[in-house]
């Protein structure tokens, strides 16, 4: 387990991270978002004993978290610095040795994650050799060649083509399954959504969305109704407590202040003509993001 308790950092008079609180399990998978900025990467450092809190504290399995736990911590960090004039193999060999691994096992290792990742070519190929798609492969390995407890992963999908990316979330579903914790960062809300469970969204380093994104959702209270037929739109908008109505391509999206607004509008919707569509849905996760840290940041 581990546990980041009401930890605080400063870099001189900046507090980058303030307070900040949050459990992770075995086997959960949990989402570190924010704005640049918003204090992700010092929580990173935090979180693997790289940096040390200047209030509170982070404990795995009960015990302050520290360099002498490095074996069993995966990290893949945002900057995709690789040392780009060895090859893959000298690469694994430099990475799982730092971690205490035998040659031998990280060879092992290597040549079924590199067939997994369709990469088996590259073994003995410079890193700068290989596309940008590949060398982030790459780089994935070497943070899971040591079979990690912990996986940290700064940013893991971005510049991903779909079909990468799946691949991506089949491994990383597979170390949830063996019990691992994953803690991972991205800007793309719609992956996070089916992604995680849990979350913290920073903003200038204080937690502004925090828990199960079941329950954020429920506690946000505003919902969508997705409608298809023949709706008078401004009779629609007169309603009250419908704030806004787009009008996509071939449907209407009604945006209401809660659930009671929902049987209004359907009272409405009854006396139309031609309605093939009539749903009700919670707010998306970047909804609620931009409600709660802004306009400004409609990416995190
Ligand atoms: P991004 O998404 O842009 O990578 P982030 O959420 O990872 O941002 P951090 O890198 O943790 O944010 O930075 C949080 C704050 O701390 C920022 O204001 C940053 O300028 C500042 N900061 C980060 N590292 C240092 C440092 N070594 N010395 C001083 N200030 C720092």
């Amino acid at each position: 387990m581990l546990e980041v308790k009401n930890a605080k950092m400063m870099y001189g008079d900046l507090v980058a991270v303030d307070h900040l609180s949050f459990t992770i399990k075995p086997g959960d998978i949990f989402g570190l978002l924010g704005t640049n900025g918003a204090g992700k990467t010092t929580t990173f450092r935090m979180i693997m004993g790289l940096l040390d809190p200047t209030e509170g504290e982070v404990l795995y399995n009960g015990k302050k978290i520290g360099y002498h736990n490095v074996n069993e911590i995966g990290y893949m960090i945002e900057e995709r610095s690789l040392l780009t004039k060895i090859t893959v193999k000298e690469l694994m060999l430099f990475f799982g040795q730092l971690k205490e691994m035998e040659p031998k096992v990280i060879m092992d290792r290597l040549d079924y994650w590199l067939k997994r990742f369709d990469i088996e070519d590259y073994k003995n190929k410079k890193i700068k050799e290989l596309s940008k798609g590949n060398q982030q492969k790459i780089q994935f390995i070497s943070a899971i060649i040591n079979d990690p407890k912990l996986l940290v992963l700064d940013e893991p999908f971005s510049g991903l083509d779909p079909i990468n990316m799946e691949l991506f979330v089949e491994v990383i579903r597979d170390f949830q399954k063996q019990g691992s914790m994953v803690v991972f960062s991205s800007h793309q809300l719609d992956m996070v959504e089916s992604f995680c469970e849990e979350l913290v969204v920073l903003e200038k380093g204080k937690a502004v969305i925090e828990g199960r994104i079941d329950q954020i959702k429920k506690d946000f209270e505003k919902l969508n109704i997705k409608i298809v037929g023949d709706v008078d739109v401004e009779k629609l908008r007169s309603i009250p407590g419908v704030f806004k109505v787009i009008e996509h391509k071939n449907v209407i999206e009604a945006k209401i202040e809660n659930e009671s607004v929902a049987s209004k509008v359907f009272e409405y919707i009854r006396t139309c003509k031609h309605i093939t569509k009539y749903d009700v849905e919670q707010a998306s996760l970047s909804e609620i993001f931009i409600a709660k840290v802004g306009r400004n940041h409609e990416e995190v």
